[in-house]
């Protein structure tokens, strides 16, 4: 599928083959909940071996057991990423690197809304803490994993990216100014790494069906939106073997 050929629609309904994902190790942050859990899912379905990651212990474990049941294979890494400190992200790195030696993919999922409220009002403690989890958090997991992911043939980096990313809107705060920060860190690490194997990539998924969504529009109509499982295609295509001619792109999926 060439980017400029295809629709919002064409990505969404991507679909691969039967275990595409086989011997592939993928890990999705933010798999406890919403579109990272709906991504992890189908990653395991279609033969990866999941790394799931998210800040509870007990969510993980029980998506492990989940995931189990159904003959996937996963493991679990807990990590706060408000609160984690170097020595937790080595922790990580070197049980990814003693388990299985290299990183295929890495979806930067994870993220939290914070306040919407005018600039001039923000709270600045959450500020902080969106800035970090957002975009922080997801810088120093990729200059972490960076080594493991050059040890893969095939490697792939996704970040998660929203309109308000690319769009000013006002009163998105502290949410908005991290998105943008995220579209500008995907972009130089993709000129940066043009010569090695590593694709990075963003998907905007547009509006979906999860809490975050519920947090930021309380009084909508959920029925109407995108099931997380039913946006799950631009993520497998950037993350999986076919979408390998795209590098430095943004998918949106906003129809
Ligand atoms: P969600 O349902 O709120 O899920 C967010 C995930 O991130 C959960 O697994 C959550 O863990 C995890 N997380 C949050 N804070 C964390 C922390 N400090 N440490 C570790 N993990 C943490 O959100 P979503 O709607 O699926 O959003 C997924 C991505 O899509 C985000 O990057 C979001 O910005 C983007 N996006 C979503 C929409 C939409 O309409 N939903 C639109 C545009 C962009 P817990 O399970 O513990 O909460």
């Amino acid at each position: 599928m060439s980017k400029d050929a295809a629709t919002p629609a064409d990505w969404l309904e991507y679909a691969p083959k039967a275990q595409s994902f086989e011997n592939r190790i993928v890990l999705v942050t933010g798999s406890t909940a919403g579109i990272g859990e709906a991504v992890a899912r189908a990653l395991g379905t279609l033969g990866a071996t999941v790394i799931l990651h998210g800040r509870s212990k007990r969510k993980l474990e029980a998506l492990h057991e989940e995931l189990a049941a159904d003959g996937i294979e996963s493991v679990c890494a807990q990590l706060d990423l408000s609160r984690a400190q170097g020595d937790h992200y080595q922790e990580l790195v070197d049980s990814i690197e003693e388990r299985f030696g290299r990183l295929d993919g890495l979806l930067h999922n994870a993220s939290i809304l914070g306040d919407r409220s005018p600039i001039e009002h923000h709270d600045i403690g959450v500020w902080q803490r969106v800035m970090h989890v957002n975009l922080t958090a997801p810088f120093i997991l990729t200059r972490c994993l960076l080594p493991l992911l050059k040890a893969s043939a095939m490697p792939a980096i996704v970040f998660t990216t929203s309109t308000v990313g690319h769009v000013p809107k006002a009163y998105w705060g502290a949410y908005s100014v991290s998105k943008f920060g995220v579209e500008g860190l995907a972009r130089m690490l993709a000129i940066e790494l043009e010569q090695t194997a590593i694709r990075v990539n963003l998907v905007n998924p547009g509006a979906t069906r999860t809490s975050m969504r519920r947090q930021a529009y309380p009084a909508e109509d959920a029925k109407k939106l995108r099931t997380a499982e039913s946006i799950v295609g631009p993520y497998l295509y950037l993350l999986g073997i076919e979408g390998r001619a795209l590098h430095g792109e943004r998918l949106d999926c906003q129809p």
